[in-house]
């Protein structure tokens, strides 16, 4: 069954099928049914409008366990909930370069922990050549603002998480673009100074599934009248490292390739 699970991959053509535009050139992994059917059924055909991605760094299973609140308060605003396996090695740039590319690791050809940008196309292309605004809002200097600088979209990168929320929060208001990616690191940098269940590590993870929520709600009233999604899509989990004591990610270890990403949809009512 698990060999049979969709990857993280399944992300950039499933986004591109919602949104009615075609899937990244190169792109290898089919968009998620399930996803579709649902979106169907919300919309009544047609596809989203606008879209909000949120990405919580290394936010995986392993979480689910210790604080099953976090991800039932996630499934309270995208309640369609998908079990995927990351790729190896689950390590961030490997990871969002497939998320977003629709590409094993061996074609985007980022496999190790680099950053280079990316050359292949990607889910940015896919909904720039097609007339969809496109934001990227992260922190400054991680994986994603590092290797999509290739791809014509809007580019907002910030000091920390709270800055991405309120800059998000901004945009979606604004309502000049019709995808926000949202991402958020505070999780992944704590646990690997700790571990990936010590209070201030699940303390950060409270503090992501808060700004997803907030972020939800902005969503809802200010694209009120778009069909809409929302997805809440972790890159990798993570794991003790027995040698160090600390959090980890990297291994092909269910602790790091277990993901639950979540998503929600809305239809739009024209006043
Ligand atoms: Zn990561």
């Amino acid at each position: 069954m698990n060999s049979a699970r969709y990857t993280i991959a399944s992300v950039a053509p499933t986004l591109c099928a919602l949104m009615g535009v075609s899937s990244p050139n190169g792109s290898t992994t089919g968009a998620v049914r399930s996803v579709l059917s649902e979106a169907g059924r919300v919309f009544g055909g047609g596809s989203a409008e606008k879209f909000l991605l949120f990405a919580p760094d290394a936010m995986g299973c392993h979480l689910a366990g210790v604080r099953p609140d976090l991800f039932a308060s996630v499934a309270s605003v995208a309640p369609l909930r998908l079990s995927l396996r990351s790729v190896v090695p689950p390590k961030t740039p490997v990871c969002f370069a497939s998320m977003f590319t629709g590409m094993d690791p061996l074609q985007h050809g980022i496999r190790k922990y680099e950053k280079p940008v990316l050359t292949c196309d990607t889910l940015f292309d896919a909904l720039a050549r097609n007339g969809k605004r496109v934001a990227v809002v992260t922190v400054r200097d991680c994986s994603i603002d590092a290797i999509f600088r290739g791809s014509p979209v809007d580019f907002f990168s910030e000091e920390y998480d709270p800055r991405v929320t309120d800059r998000a929060l901004s945009l979606i208001a604004d309502g000049k673009h019709d995808f926000v990616l949202a991402y958020h690191q505070e999780y992944d940098d704590v646990m690997h100074g700790s571990t990936p269940f010590s209070d201030e590590a699940l303390n950060a993870a409270g503090n992501h599934v808060e700004s997803f929520l907030r972020l939800c709600r902005a969503v809802d009233l200010h694209w009120a009248a778009f069909n809409r999604a929302v997805l809440f899509a972790p890159d990798h989990g993570a794991h003790t490292d027995a040698a160090t004591g600390r959090g980890n990610h990297g291994d092909d270890i269910p602790e790091d390739m277990d993901v639950f990403h979540f998503w929600g949809f809305g239809k739009g009512v024209r006043r």
